[in-house]
């Protein structure tokens, strides 16, 4: 199988980005529109058909989606807002199509992967990656391989502590109001201080609540899952120094009890996502 070559798709809400190779190595990629089901799919297997033959191919998807290989829905997305695509067989129709093993992952799954294949956890057995921005979406690792369960982790829903007396805003979780997410991704400090992440200069008292609050959450994931590695992703991570802030909390509230796992920037960026399909497609020949 050395030349092998696999296909992935990062399926996202906006954008499928349609990916071959092998090794990490990408040799032919596109991007298309996430408009309907139908269409969206058709033009994916209109590039796979023209690339291959694939060896397998790796979805890393937007979710809810169903990784239990004994539902008679494995392989949908299930209960997502985007119009259109709840309750979408989106395995199906490429398996029809292409006729070659196909592995279905979350996207954040995907990336953890990617991450500990050939990016910031390279040498770690387990990791986690956890992405901060219009969500807080998290997967993991553990001894190769990504963590599903009877659905799989949703690690930005996770609850922190809320003090409302030092931070009153109620939370911006559709489902939760002060989950993780609701507290801390892009939508909570816009609506919380009434202007975006981006424009809130380094000083603002938003940072040194953000940090707090992602810290809360990290320290619950590597006491649950004691990673060697957390690699910290998205656009709120983007802020200079934020990443030490982080750290510095996380370390307060693990107060030396255990080993805290390393948490280190993303070595593969935007592209952890794709990459991260190409690591299903090749586990889904072995
Ligand atoms: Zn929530």
């Amino acid at each position: 199988m050395a030349s092998a070559l696999f296909g992935g798709i990062e399926a996202g809400g906006t954008k499928f980005v349609c990916a071959v190779g092998r090794d990490g190595r990408i040799v032919a990629e596109t991007r298309i529109a996430t408009t309907s089901p139908g269409e969206t799919l058709a033009a994916a297997i209109a590039f796979f058909q023209g690339h291959g033959p694939l060896a397998a191919l790796g979805v890393a998807s937007f979710g809810p989606i169903d990784l239990d290989l004994r539902s008679p829905t494995y392989g949908f997305i299930t209960t997502t807002p985007k119009p259109g695509w709840a309750q979408t067989d989106v395995v199906g129709p490429l398996k029809h199509a292409l006729g070659v093993p196909i592995a279905f992952d979350t996207d954040v799954n995907a990336a953890a992967l990617a991450e500990q294949r050939w990016g910031a956890a390279r040498d770690a057995a387990s990791a986690v990656y956890v992405t901060i921005g219009t969500g807080i979406g998290g997967g993991a690792v553990v001894n190769g391989r990504s963590v599903h369960g009877l659905v799989h982790p949703e690690m930005g829903h996770a609850r922190i502590p809320h003090d409302r007396t030092a931070d009153p805003f109620g939370g911006a979780c559709p489902h939760h109001g002060d989950c993780w997410e609701g507290l801390a991704a892009a939508p909570a400090l816009t609506a919380r201080w009434g202007q975006s992440p981006e424009s809130l200069p380094d000083e603002h008292p938003a940072w040194a609540l953000e940090a707090r609050y992602l810290a809360l959450g990290l320290a619950n994931l590597i006491l649950t899952l004691s990673p060697d590695r957390v690699v910290l992703g998205g656009g709120v991570m983007s802020r200079a120094r934020l990443l030490d802030r982080v750290r510095t909390h996380v370390a307060e509230l693990i107060a030396g009890y255990v080993r805290s796992a390393d948490i280190v920037a993303p070595a593969l960026g935007d592209r952890s996502g794709v990459l991260g399909a190409l690591a299903l497609a090749e586990d889904a020949t072995h």
